[in-house]
């Protein structure tokens, strides 16, 4: 494992994505490793970090910026006034990519005109073969490149650019060890992301982030414990519990008998007010865990449970190890828990999905009248098995099917938000509303609410009435006593 800490790399190392699918036992734990010297690198600089894709890259881009600035650089809020702009991006789905390669377009032309502006290039596209080929070979005003797996590594791989004066790649394909204390810059002062693990083990068939993100590695319960407990004290009124599939969270240990119902448990008992975990995979939910949810009033009644597909043809085709029935018996489970509220993520369009399938996704979207979803159309990603799948559908087709999704799950979306209209509902409040004179916040259920309040309870949890409910969001008024 040296070479995650040796401290120049003569050759570069690029991402294989045949390694990237092999699955290693090693699992070490090393402490981040920071190098007095660089302190100096960024002193009178200024860097910008681009964040694409979900919480996990916008947890990434907490320790890049925490890292930047431990070797001096200071934060601006426009890409233009910076002297290194850094792109943490995502590969879920093609126009992901397309935003990314969009934005390299526009430092392009920055670049000419400050000659001096350092680029650099990570998450989950720098872990993919083609997109570091065409760093290398079309934009090669790209400084450096590092990966999802050494994102530790940013101040050695940006040193040895600045002394090397070439393009500098340091990508790994094996993922190796979780790397503890690597410094964070959190983006908000009341509500953090805590990382339980890392990676995903469910190779499905559509999905690229076995690849990008490598084997499933739990962090250490002590670890985590410490990290909320420390936010605790630091006045924190939330934590999310961050991963792939949460609900897998200790499965890799070999050592204990240590699940996401234990960790959910000791985390509520830190005290901090609110705990969220995302996402959930299906398969992995555990009537344990619901039992916790339960039992726990600071463990938030919210559950996003990707669904993928309706159909039990595609969800198989998908790889998703659940039929239509057994995740609606797990729903129903999930329902049980007083006030909880339920999103999901739909996939349209998977190769082969006929009309059939397509309503069999409707009806279960029927049955289970979610409070929100995200709606896809699949899009194929180059390494994975749905990639290689015969694709009938017409784009159009496709589109029909997302507008007509879309329709369905709105309309729940505003019934689930009505029945909150008159009620009285506990918000913690994020700041300034982008609506005149409000505030805005989420409720217990993770409801979007603008409300009028004051200025002093940002980052506390008050009382709010509900006067107004729409598709999106709720409004409201503070309750005054
Ligand atoms: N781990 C979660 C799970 O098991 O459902 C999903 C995480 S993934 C980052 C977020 C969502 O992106 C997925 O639930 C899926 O709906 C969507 N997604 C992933 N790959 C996709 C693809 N190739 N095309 C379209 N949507 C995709
Ligand atoms: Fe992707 Fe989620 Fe499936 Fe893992 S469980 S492969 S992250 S969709």
């Amino acid at each position: 494992m040296l070479k995650y800490f040796k401290e120049r790399s003569d050759t570069m190392l690029l991402p294989n994505a045949k390694e990237e699918r092999k699955r290693t036992k090693e699992k070490v734990l090393k402490e981040f490793y920071d190098n007095p010297s660089f302190k100096e690198i960024g002193k009178g600089k200024k860097y910008f970090v681009k964040t694409y894709g979900c919480q996990m890259n916008e947890h990434d881009s907490e320790n890049i910026k925490a890292m930047l600035e431990e070797l001096s650089f200071k934060e601006v809020d426009d890409y233009e006034k910076a002297d290194l702009v850094i792109l943490n991006t995502c590969s879920i789905r093609e126009n992901a990519h397309n935003k990314a390669f969009g934005m390299l377009g526009r430092l392009k032309h920055l670049k000419e005109q400050k000659k001096n502006l350092l680029i650099g290039f990570c998450g989950c596209m720098a872990q993919e073969e083609k997109v570091v080929d065409e760093i290398i070979h079309k934009y090669k005003y790209v400084d450096f490149v590092f990966g999802t797996h050494n994102l530790h590594r940013l101040p050695f791989v940006l040193k040895e650019r600045l002394d090397s004066k070439k393009q500098e790649i340091e990508v790994l394909s094996e993922e190796g060890c979780i790397i503890e204390g690597i410094p964070v810059k959190r983006a908000n002062k009341y509500k953090a992301y805590v990382n339980i693990m890392y990676g995903c083990d469910k190779f499905c068939t559509y999905c690229i982030v076995p690849f990008t993100r490598g084997k499933q590695r739990s962090r250490d319960k002590d670890d985590i414990i410490n990290e909320v407990k420390m936010l605790v004290q630091d006045g924190y009124q939330e934590v999310t519990l961050l991963g792939q599939n949460v609900n897998a969270y200790g499965k890799d240990f070999t050592d204990k008998e240590y699940r996401m119902e234990n960790l959910l448990e000791d985390v509520a008992k830190t005290g901090i007010p609110r705990v969220r975990f995302m996402t959930s995979h299906p398969w992995d939910f555990t009537d344990n865990m619901i039992e916790m949810i339960k039992k726990y009033p600071n463990i938030m009644p919210y559950v996003h449970l990707p669904l993928q597909s309706g159909s039990n043809r595609i969800l198989k085709l998908m790889g998703r190890r659940y039929t239509k029935e057994e995740y609606i018996e797990l729903f129903d489970k999930l329902k049980t828990i007083p006030n909880v509220c339920i999103s999901t993520d739909i996939i349209v369009g998977f190769p082969g999905e006929t009309e059939e399938d397509f309503n069999e996704t409707l009806s279960v979207c029927e049955y289970c009248k979610y409070d929100n979803a995200y709606t896809f159309i699949f899009s194929p990603r180059e390494g994975t098995a749905a990639s290689k799948m015969e694709d009938n559908l017409t784009i159009e087709e496709k589109e029909q099917r997302l507008y007509k999704l879309n329709e369905l799950v709105n309309k729940y979306f505003l019934e689930s938000n009505k029945r909150y209209l008159n009620k009285t509902v506990k918000v913690l409040v994020d700041g300034p509303s982008d609506k005149e004179n409000m505030f805005t916040g989420y409720t217990e259920e993770n409801k979007l609410i603008n409300f009028y309040g004051d200025k002093s309870d940002i980052g506390k949890i008050i009382d709010v009435a509900v006067e107004d409910a729409k598709t999106w969001s709720l409004d409201g008024r503070k309750c005054t006593k």
